[in-house]
């Protein structure tokens, strides 16, 4: 008789937001074991001072890697929008303040774009893996538009006011599998689980 042992690889990933973590978990989690900070046991809230999504998203791994010695990945978005010159970016989740409120980050996106006619907007997420202590990064992009009324109750953010281009719903109306066929972070999620697959020595043993 022949045994064959698949070892699910074991990920932490570096997040404290828990749809993050299920919309990364309906594309990834079949194939690797992936935990959060709270389900590793970690009660971090890692800083996130620097002005780009990449160095923000390498911070967060780099000390979740440092700490456990795991192999992780962290993620880190930004809202994009073209008539505010890429505002709120690297800001998004405290454009309205510390306090990182997501109804009053809508409410000062909407007043500022309330008299611009061009409401063309971009979702970018940046996700930093550690393997073995060497870092590797994966983008994922999604456009679309804001609309001036919020709709819809699901997800998190700036969910209710974004429309993915390709949709006529706001990724509020949407269910987790719906946001996953459009999302920047299923396409960043993508392309991680891709280059995970190619690493043999880590996939079977
Ligand atoms: P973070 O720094 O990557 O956690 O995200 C920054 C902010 O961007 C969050 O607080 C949310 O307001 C927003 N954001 C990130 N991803 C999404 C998303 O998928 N939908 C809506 N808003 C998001």
């Amino acid at each position: 008789m022949f045994y064959f042992y698949f070892v699910v690889m074991k990920l932490i990933f570096a997040t404290n937001n828990q749809h993050k973590a299920e919309e990364v978990n309906a594309i990834i989690g079949g194939s690797f074991n992936v935990v959060t900070l709270a389900q590793a046991g970690i009660d971090l809230d890692i800083p996130e001072p620097h002005d780009t999504l990449e160095a923000n998203a390498s911070e967060k791994s780099r000390t979740i890697y440092e700490l456990t010695n795991t192999n992780c990945f962290s993620e880190d978005t930004g809202l994009e929008v073209r008539a505010l010159n890429g505002e709120p970016g690297v800001k998004s989740a405290r454009y309205a303040g510390e306090d990182r409120s997501f109804d009053k980050n809508i409410e000062k996106l909407l007043q500022k774009l309330q008299n611009k006619p061009d409401k063309t907007a971009r979702f970018r997420a940046v996700i930093s893996l550690i393997i073995d202590g060497k870092e590797a990064l994966f983008e994922g992009i999604c456009s679309g538009r804001i609309i001036q009324d919020k709709r819809g109750t699901q997800g998190f953010g700036y969910d209710p006011v974004f429309i993915p281009d390709g949709a006529d719903k706001t990724f509020g109306e949407m269910s987790l599998d719906e946001k996953t066929m459009y999302s920047h972070r299923a396409k960043a999620t993508q392309k991680l689980v891709a280059f995970l697959n190619n690493i043999e020595p880590i996939k079977k043993i």
